[in-house]
């Protein structure tokens, strides 16, 4: 047994440190981002931040919401081709449906029917080049080989792989698996049991800042994935080093999201309204997916009522004019600059809550 004993940070541990700043306006700010891939040569120019590929965040109906902004979607690994023919059916103009497919990323699991179903659907669908192989412990030796195998097949496709927590499965993933992106979270979500049920995990924001570290030095780069609460949150991960930062729970619970609208009364007999959102490893999602859960495995994942919150768009607008005024806070230009510009500091209280009931 041993113990790491140097502090890891989570991102209600600290603050961003104000600095003097040039900018006197928050449009001075550019929110989106250039990258160019060193395992696929591919390129893509957006604001980098992702719907997570969950039932309820990673839909058509999201995705047409999203690609508004230029933030993308990881669609759930259970769209079929049909489903994706029947989407693009509803576009008359080629135009319009390639600008959206930028936005796309196609998810799958590491088994042969994933396998299957995620050629079927690139290999039909002209325009798709984002791929997201997604398992809960990108740890396996299995996942390693699955990447290399989807990077001989498809050497152009921008490929996010994970997840994982730290620095030397990093760079495992994006050196010998030919991944661009590297997807890092383990237990932060909104809607996961993992540390509950396992006691495995790494804060959040430790996490980025040492799986950055590990991908920058090796030419790839990072999508900090879970844990993101509010717009500060996310300023955060982006001023740790994410390259993008993916959401589910801050996505959730709105008119584009699926299912009805619950109404409840409260204590005080008032109605309140909610939607379902749920984890991946729930077992409501294997139950929907699978027919029932082994039994071999125990639920990571919680099933949430989430308070119902109007229209994708108002969200979208208050995280994107969030991070924009931490960019003038700290002079940073460019969302790509907030990392250089970014001071933590530790603290012990990040708000003051004593007049909110
Ligand atoms: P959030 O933005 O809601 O905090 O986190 C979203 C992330 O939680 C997803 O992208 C995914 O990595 C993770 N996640 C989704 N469902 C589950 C689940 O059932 N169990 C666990 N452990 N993580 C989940």
């Amino acid at each position: 047994m041993k113990i790491e004993i140097t502090p890891k940070l989570d991102f209600n541990n600290v603050l961003i440190k104000p600095q003097r700043t040039t900018i006197s306006s928050r449009n001075e700010v550019c929110l989106q981002r250039i990258f160019t891939f060193q395992n696929s040569s591919s390129s893509w120019k957006g604001v980098p931040i992702m719907a997570a590929n969950m039932d309820t965040t990673g839909t058509f109906e999201v995705l047409k919401i999203l690609s508004k902004f230029k933030i993308l979607t990881c669609l759930n690994k259970f769209y079929n081709l049909k489903d994706f023919k029947s989407f693009i059916k509803g576009f008359k103009l080629n135009e319009e449906i390639g600008d959206i497919l930028k936005y796309t990323v196609v998810s799958t699991g590491i088994s042969e029917k994933n396998y299957e179903n995620l050629c079927e659907i690139m290999d039909n669908i002209p325009f798709l080049k984002w791929i997201c192989i997604d398992v809960a412990n990108g740890y396996m030796y299995k996942m390693v080989e699955f990447c290399k195998k989807i990077r001989k097949r498809y050497p152009k496709a921008i490929i996010i792989a994970g997840n994982v927590a730290s620095g030397e499965m990093t760079q495992e993933l994006i050196i010998n698996g030919g991944v661009d992106i590297v997807k890092v979270g383990i237990g932060p979500g909104s809607a996961c049991l993992t540390r509950m049920k396992t006691g495995v995990g790494v804060p959040q924001l430790s996490a980025i800042i040492d799986c950055a570290d590990s991908a920058h030095g090796c030419g790839g780069f990072i999508v900090g994935d879970g844990g993101i609460t509010c717009p500060g949150d996310m300023a955060k991960a982006f001023g740790g080093g994410a390259d993008f930062v993916m959401c589910g729970g801050i996505f959730s619970g709105h008119d584009e999201n699926p299912g009805e609208i619950i109404e409840e009364k409260d204590s005080s007999n008032k109605i309140k309204k909610y939607k379902l959102f749920y984890g991946m490893s729930s077992e409501l999602a294997m139950k929907k997916h699978y027919g029932s859960m082994a039994n071999y495995r125990s639920s990571e994942g919680r099933v949430i009522k989430v308070p119902y919150r109007g229209s994708l768009e108002e969200t979208v607008n208050d995280y994107l004019g969030g991070l924009r005024s931490t960019c003038a806070y700290v002079n940073a230009k460019k969302i790509k600059h907030l990392p250089k510009c970014t001071t933590f500091i530790l603290v012990s209280q990040q708000i003051n809550t004593h007049l909110v009931k």
